[in-house]
């Protein structure tokens, strides 16, 4: 298949220089192999979403120079697909509602890599879990089963985990109505045709439950390359909430030059004078195997 990459920012902030590491890396890796590479804006979490940031940060993109194959896909257009994919869920009998808060599951579950694992309360409960009257809401939670999900990242290699016992059953569609990442991610990629994801390595271990899902609806798994993170000097990564600087957009090659260093590609023998001379050189240098595999601080 050609290959077709793509960049999926969350409107939760101006780019900045982790977000551009991401799309640098994701773009790179497209262009090398003279694939399609398509942005999506993760716009489906609007408590998270800051006014103006999706223009933001396509503007910014363009002074650096990235150009996009095909028209930008916001996940606000995409409820019906997400729903659909919940049906197939529910007509699977893969799914219940749960309606555990935030502190009964941090009574009763263990702490695992990625937060408190679900204990299953709602899986087993038998009589309906709504209590009229109560106002609380249900979230989708998917019945998860004893598998191991093991998958090979080109720049990290194989890595597994069993999402049952690292995980448990994870939420498909959260309580306040909103569709959780993992599935909209999951459905979209496909509906991309995406066969190559390159993103932040703090997405790493969200990998084996897209997969998982993937299994579950019949849709095909990309390759996954994950790029170190980029943390501040207290070890944090480098986040749009966290109110990381936004990328100066006046001073494109800077940038850019940053950001390719971060990868640990050859750097041009000279400045370039314009962000397209800058693509050129980076798209014919881009290796991705001399990438590193750890987490680095700028
Ligand atoms: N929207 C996610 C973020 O901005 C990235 C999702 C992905 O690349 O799968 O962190």
């Amino acid at each position: 298949m050609n290959y077709r990459g793509r960049f999926a920012p969350s409107p939760s902030g101006p780019l900045h220089f982790g977000s551009l590491v991401a799309a640098m890396g994701s773009y790179l890796d497209a262009r090398n192999r003279q694939g399609k590479w398509v942005i999506r804006i993760e716009n489906i979490d609007p408590p998270r979403e800051v006014t103006g940031a999706s223009g933001r940060i396509l503007r910014t993109l363009e002074s650096l120079g990235f150009e996009w194959d095909e028209p930008v896909l916001y996940q606000s257009t995409r409820h019906a697909a997400y729903q659909d994919a919940i049906s197939d869920l529910r007509n699977k009998a893969l799914l219940y509602e749960c309606c555990c808060s935030r502190s009964e599951i941090q009574e009763r579950g263990r702490v695992g890599s990625e937060g408190i694992i679900y204990p299953g309360t709602c899986r087993t409960r038998v009589k309906p879990p709504t209590v009229k009257g109560s106002g609380r809401r249900h979230a989708l939670r998917l019945i998860t089963h004893d598998q191991t999900v093991a998958f090979t990242d080109g720049i990290r290699g194989t890595l597994s985990q069993n999402i049952v016992r690292e995980i448990g059953d994870f939420i498909i569609k959260r309580a306040d109505g909103h569709f959780a990442y993992q599935l909209a991610v999951v459905v979209d990629d496909a509906y991309q045709d995406i066969t190559d994801v390159v993103r932040g390595a703090d997405l790493l271990t969200s990998t084996p439950r897209q997969i998982y899902l993937q299994r579950l609806l019949g849709l095909s798994t990309p390759s996954y390359k994950h790029l170190p993170l980029v943390t501040d000097k207290s070890g944090r990564k480098l986040s749009k909430q966290h109110r990381s600087d936004p990328i100066n957009a006046a001073a494109p090659v800077v940038a850019l030059l940053a950001a390719l260093k971060f990868l640990n590609q050859p750097l041009p023998p000279e400045t370039p004078g314009t962000v397209a001379e800058f693509w050129e050189w980076a798209i014919a240098q881009w290796n991705h195997s001399l990438i590193n595999n750890k987490n680095c601080t700028i």
